[in-house]
């Protein structure tokens, strides 16, 4: 690509350019994002489905989506369901090219045959157990199973059976015969088939005998056509074996894996395994709760695709791990929702804000910017009235220095309104908290009217007490109060970093009364308090409730320096 070009480019693209320039696979560029359908996605997935989708658009090839289904026990319909609207929502389109390894069973069947009559696999009928003994270690060569040398008969045979359900779940396998002294430990004689009694989400009780992911896997590719099969590091050591199985069953198409690394995060977790425990065990509400990084809950905390999509490209493909900060997919957040959300003002801790000079019964309505940023998103109108709901942060009885907001005696201005001076407060005779702050307003303030050029230190947001919407905020933190909580921690298990604190619900809240009627998954900046959105799931027509998307800025480095000193 030239370097004016302002697309991606990486190590995997140069590879598949000089493929497509040499003529391999006739120029073709096919590529296929092969999730198991054993839990949802999350955000190192979307890596993962940015790189396969981008370089098949960029190159003006195709992407299929495939399930690797050959697990029964962990897959069900209810993850490939929720999988296609995933990648669907993130902005990508396989068109006609959804297919399934379970579709494939029959053919993959037919490949383990060839292997056999070849005497290239044969049924070993160790145990678990034994075969694992048998393996050897990195450091000494395996042993050669006594079943190794079945005639090509017995071993037809015996998988025959094995297929027609004769035998019990690990009462035999299918093994390839390649070298139990290679130093590759994949290559000691690979398990290819195994017996499992299970029911199948697709294929119900057609099989009971299931391929392995090293067989299926490369074999699935070859029948798609897939020229470049790109998967993460682990699978590095499992190259040899892809190839294997293609030469020896004699493909056509002779996909070629490329390995890259996954994506980490701070302060979560992207292990499908304990991503599962954290919503069966219920330390969050379900895979869509805003607090996980899986793309429902992303999606439900107020995350656009687009952000995604520009975070993913930012952090690029490498060939080494490494973990990426929380705080730079923010920024990504951030910077697509400044250009897109509407500003609103709303409340989240409400104190009450009583003008004693304005007239009673009246209400202006006062012009604001939907937002700055942008001025084709236009304005909208906004009630003022003499009763107002502020943030009760921004009012201190005794106010420490540099306090701009509000305090006796101090003047503040209200938000495209007028300034205002407190003159009086009222407690509760019982706790002595301030309920509710009286002042008096300068009617030759009022913004935007240029009559006023008087200017005070602070401006504060506000809604018409009278007008307001009631509403339920949701403030989420971060679900874990470490950086690396799935990493070896002394010994300590992941879940003990959970952070208690990582959602604050607030049942008060006052929004202005534009928010009326919001659609779910709306999102908005609450102007002073960071980006929030509908939440999908609770929110209705008679009750608002808001997730707090992200605050307005970063604070993780914040955090950091608060973990460092305890
Ligand atoms: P498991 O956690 O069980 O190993 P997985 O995360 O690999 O599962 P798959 O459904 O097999 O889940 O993943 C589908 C594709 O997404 C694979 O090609 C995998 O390499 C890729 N992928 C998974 N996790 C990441 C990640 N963190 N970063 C980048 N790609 C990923
Ligand atoms: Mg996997």
């Amino acid at each position: 690509m030239s370097e004016t070009d302002s697309r991606p480019t990486d190590f995997i693209r140069e590879i598949v350019a000089q493929d497509v320039k040499a003529g391999k696979y006739g120029g073709r560029v096919h590529t296929r994002f092969p999730p198991e359908p054993n839990g949802y996605l999350h955000i190192g997935h979307a890596k993962s489905i940015c790189l396969n989708f981008g370089i098949a658009q960029e190159f003006g090839g195709l992407c299929n989506l495939r399930f690797d289904d050959t697990n029964p026990t962990k897959e069900s319909e209810e993850y490939v369901q929720s999988i296609q609207r995933d990648v669907k929502w993130l902005g990508f389109d396989w068109e006609d090219r959804l297919f399934y390894a379970s579709d494939y069973f029959e053919q993959l069947y037919q490949f383990a045959v060839l292997l056999i009559k070849k005497g290239k696999a044969y049924v070993d009928s160790l145990s678990a157990e034994e075969i694992r003994h048998y393996r050897g270690t990195l450091t000494e060569p395996g042993k050669e199973s006594p079943y190794r040398s079945r005639s090509v008969e017995e071993n037809l045979d015996l998988f025959a059976r094995m297929r027609a359900g004769e035998f019990r779940d690990g009462e035999h396998v299918l093994r390839a015969k390649i070298d139990m002294a290679s130093p590759n430990l994949n290559l000691r004689d690979p398990t290819l088939y195994r017996i499992r009694h299970a029911t199948h989400h697709r294929t119900g009780d057609t099989w009971c005998i299931y391929p392995t992911y090293d067989f299926a896997h490369p074999l699935s590719d070859s029948i798609e056509g897939i020229t470049h099969s790109l998967c993460t590091l682990e699978f590095e050591d499992h190259r040899p074996l892809y190839d294997w199985v293609l030469t020896e069953c004699e493909v056509a198409c002779h996909s070629q894996q490329i390995e890259f690394a996954r994506l980490n995060l701070t302060y979560t977790v992207l292990s499908k395994r304990k991503l599962l425990e954290l919503v069966e065990e219920g330390h969050v509400a379900g895979w869509n709760d805003p607090r996980l990084p899986t793309l429902m809950g992303l999606r439900r905390r107020g995350y656009t695709p687009e952000a995604i999509r520009r975070f993913c490209e930012h952090i690029g493909i490498a060939k080494r791990d490494s973990v990426v900060e929380m705080g730079l997919l923010e920024h990504f957040l951030r910077e697509d929702l400044n250009r897109r959300a509407p500003r609103v003002m709303a409340v989240l801790r409400p104190l009450r804000l009583v003008i004693d000079n304005y007239p009673e019964g009246q209400v202006e309505e006062l012009d604001a910017m939907n937002n700055p940023e942008d001025p084709s998103m236009g304005t909208r109108r906004i009630p003022f009235s003499r009763e107002l709901y502020i943030e009760q942060d921004d009012f201190r009885e005794d106010p420490p220095p540099k306090f701009y907001r509000l305090a006796p005696g101090q003047e503040v201005r209200l938000r495209y309104a007028y300034i205002v001076r407190c003159v009086d407060v009222v407690k509760d005779p019982h706790t002595g908290a301030v309920v509710e702050v009286h002042c008096t307003y300068d009617p030759a303030t009022r913004s935007g009217s240029g009559q006023s050029q008087r200017k005070v230190k602070g401006t504060i947001h506000w809604v018409s007490a009278l007008h307001a919407l009631p509403a339920e905020v949701r403030l989420y933190d971060a679900l874990f109060t470490v950086p690396h909580p799935g990493e070896e921690n002394e010994g300590r298990d992941y879940r003990s970093f959970l952070n208690p604190r990582s959602l604050e619900i607030l049942t008060s809240c006052k929004v202005e009364p534009s928010l009326k009627g919001a659609a779910p998954e709306s999102r908005f900046q609450f102007e002073r308090l960071g980006y929030f959105c509908v939440d999908a799931f609770d929110s209705s027509e008679n009750r608002l409730v808001f997730n707090r998307t992200v605050a307005l800025r970063d604070s993780w480095a914040k955090i950091e320096k608060t973990q460092q000193t305890r």
